[in-house]
C-alpha cells in the first residue's frame, strides 16, 4: 500500500492540510499518483461547511468505489470525518480510516495500523493542545505558501459546524511561525499567506504574548518576503493595530477579507456572532480612512432563519455602505448538532435562492464600478501563469484583484521567458465586475 491519491474539498485550510498530509505520507515511503485508479489508498480531505459539500463527498466514495474501487483502502479525512465519525463506516462500508484535522498528528500511525491489518481505524480525538505543523509539508506553488499560525475556533456562530469539526483554538509560537517564514524565504517563496479560522484571534503560547498585529509585523520583516496575505479575520478580534500595521509597512497586502454574515444586527445576534452593524462600520472606516486604500471582501449568508425581507435589505444596505471588492455568498444551510437547527421560522428554499440571486446581481453592479475606478493606475502585479486562449499574462494585485496583462516583450512562456512569479508593474486599462485587464510597463523586476 505505498502509492496515494489525494482530493481535496474546502477552504484554504483544508489545502493546506493536504500539503501536511501529503508530506507527511511521502516522508514515510508513500508516492503521490495523480488519479485514484492507479493508488492503493485514496484519501479524501473533506468539507463540511454546508450541506451540499458534504453531500459531494459521500457521492464521490460511491461512485468510485462502483467504478474502481476493488482492493484499495478509502479514507476520510477532515470535517466531514470529525462530524459524521464511525458513521461513515455505516454510510460507506468500504472505508477503513476515518480522520479528523485534529488527530492528523496521528496519521502515520493509523497507516500503520492499517498496514497491519486493522479493517476500521479512526482519529477523532478533540482533545489536543497540538497544532499539526510539520516541517515535511508539501508545497505546489512555487511562489505563494501558506502557514497555519492558529487552528480550530472558540467562536459559537449559531450555524457553524467548525468549532465541532476543528476543535478549540490552538496557536503556534510566533518563533515557529517566523523560522518556517524565514526556512520558506530561503527556498525562493516570496509571498505567504498566514491561515486560521479566525486568524487574527492568533495569541503567542510562548512568553513573547504577541497579539495578531505584532506577529505580521515580523512575518513581513523577514528578508526576501515581498507579500503577506492573512485569511480570515473575525470582525469581533478585529483591531485598529492590524489597519495600522498594513498602512505602515507595503509588504502587508492591503486586502482584508472580513466576513460579515449579514447587514441587520437582529440577524447577527441571533447567529451569535458577537457583533452589531455599528461595530462592524466602525472597523471598515478604519480601513476606509488608510493612506494605502485597503480591499475589503465579506461573506455573507442569507435566509439565516427568522431573516425578515427588511433584515434582507439592509444586507443589501451594508453593500452599498462598504462597497465591498467581492463577495462570497450562501443559502443557509442547516448542520448537524449547530444552535440554529432549533431556531424558528427556517426560509423556504426558493426563497433563500431568489435572496442570493438578487444580491450577487446587487453586488455585481458594485464591482464594476469599484474596478473601472482603477483603469489608468499602475498596479504591481504578481504574475500567476498564462491563459493560451487569450495569450494574457495572470497576474494579481496587492488588493487581491486578478490582473490579465499583455507584456511588451514576453509575450508567452517560452524560450526563457517565463515571467511566473516576477513583481511587474502593470497599467489598469480595462476593468470587468470579476477581474481587470492591463499592459506591463517594463520587464521583469
Ligand atoms: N471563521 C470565519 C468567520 O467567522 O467569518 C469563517 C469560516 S467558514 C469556513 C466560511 C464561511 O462559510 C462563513 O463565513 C460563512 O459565510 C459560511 N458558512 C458557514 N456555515 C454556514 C452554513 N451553515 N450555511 C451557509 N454558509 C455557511
Ligand atoms: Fe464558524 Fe463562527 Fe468559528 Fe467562523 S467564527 S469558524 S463562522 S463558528
Amino acid at each position: 500500500m505505498k502509492k496515494f491519491y489525494i482530493e481535496t474539498f474546502g477552504c484554504q485550510m483544508n489545502v493546506h492540510d493536504s500539503e501536511k498530509v501529503i508530506g507527511t505520507l511521502l516522508s514515510k515511503g508513500y508516492e503521490q499518483v495523480d488519479t485514484p485508479e492507479g493508488a492503493e489508498l485514496v484519501l479524501y480531505n473533506t468539507c463540511s461547511i454546508r450541506d451540499k459539500a458534504e453531500q459531494k463527498v459521500f457521492h464521490r466514495l460511491q461512485q468510485f468505489k462502483r467504478d474502481h474501487g476493488k482492493g484499495k483502502v478509502f479514507g476520510v479525512l477532515g470535517c466531514v470525518a470529525q462530524q459524521e465519525g464511525e458513521r461513515i463506516f455505516e454510510r460507506a462500508p468500504h472505508v477503513s480510516l476515518v480522520c479528523g484535522s485534529a488527530s492528523y498528528n496521528k496519521l502515520s500511525d493509523l497507516l500503520v495500523q492499517i498496514e497491519n491489518g486493522d479493517r476500521r481505524v479512526t482519529g477523532l480525538s478533540l482533545n489536543t493542545e497540538d497544532t499539526f505543523d510539520t516541517p515535511m509539508t508539501r508545497r505546489d506553488n512555487p511562489n505563494r505558501a501558506y502557514i497555519t499560525v492558529i487552528e480550530g475556533c472558540d467562536k459559537s456562530c449559531a450555524y457553524c459546524v467548525v468549532p465541532f469539526t476543528r476543535g478549540p483554538e490552538r496557536s503556534r509560537t510566533s518563533e515557529s511561525v517566523l523560522e518556517e517564514a524565514r526556512r520558506l524565504a530561503d527556498t525562493g517563496y516570496t509571498e505567504i499567506q498566514l491561515l486560521g479560522q479566525n486568524v487574527n484571534s492568533y495569541r503567542d503560547p510562548s512568553g513573547r504574548g504577541w497579539d495578531f498585529a505584532r506577529l505580521l509585523r515580523a512575518v513581513a520583516d523577514v528578508p526576501g518576503i515581498r507579500r503577506v496575505r492573512f485569511t480570515t479575520s473575525h470582525p469581533r478580534d478585529f483591531v485598529k493595530d492590524i489597519v495600522d500595521a498594513i498602512d505602515e509597512n507595503p509588504v502587508l497586502c492591503n486586502h482584508v477579507h472580513l466576513p460579515v454574515q449579514s447587514g441587520s444586527t437582529a440577524v447577527l445576534n441571533r447567529m451569535q456572532r458577537l457583533y452589531t452593524r455599528d461595530q462592524y462600520m466602525r472597523r471598515i472606516e478604519w480601513m476606509k480612512s488608510t493612506r494605502r486604500g485597503i480591499a475589503i471582501t465579506t461573506d455573507i449568508i442569507v435566509g439565516f432563519p427568522g431573516e425578515t425581507e427588511a433584515d434582507f435589505e439592509a444586507t443589501l444596505s451594508l453593500l452599498d455602505d462598504v462597497e465591498y471588492d467581492s463577495l462570497f455568498s450562501f443559502k443557509y444551510s442547516r448542520r448537524p448538532g449547530t444552535p440554529a437547527l432549533a431556531l424558528d421560522d427556517h426560509i423556504p428554499e426558493e426563497e433563500k435562492s431568489r435572496r442570493l440571486t438578487f444580491l450577487q446581481e446587487h453586488q455585481r453592479f458594485i464591482q464594476i464600478r469599484r474596478n473601472s475606478e482603477n483603469v489608468g493606475l499602475v498596479e504591481e502585479t504578481m504574475v500567476e501563469g498564462f491563459n493560451h486562449a487569450t495569450e494574457q499574462w495572470i497576474g494579481r494585485t496587492s488588493r487581491n484583484q486578478t490582473l490579465n496583462f499583455t507584456h511588451p516583450v514576453h509575450t508567452a512562456p517560452g524560450n526563457g521567458d517565463n515571467l511566473i512569479g516576477c513583481y511587474l508593474p502593470v497599467r489598469v486599462t480595462r476593468a470587468g465586475p470579476n477581474s481587470l485587464a492591463g499592459e506591463a510597463l517594463s520587464a521583469a523586476g
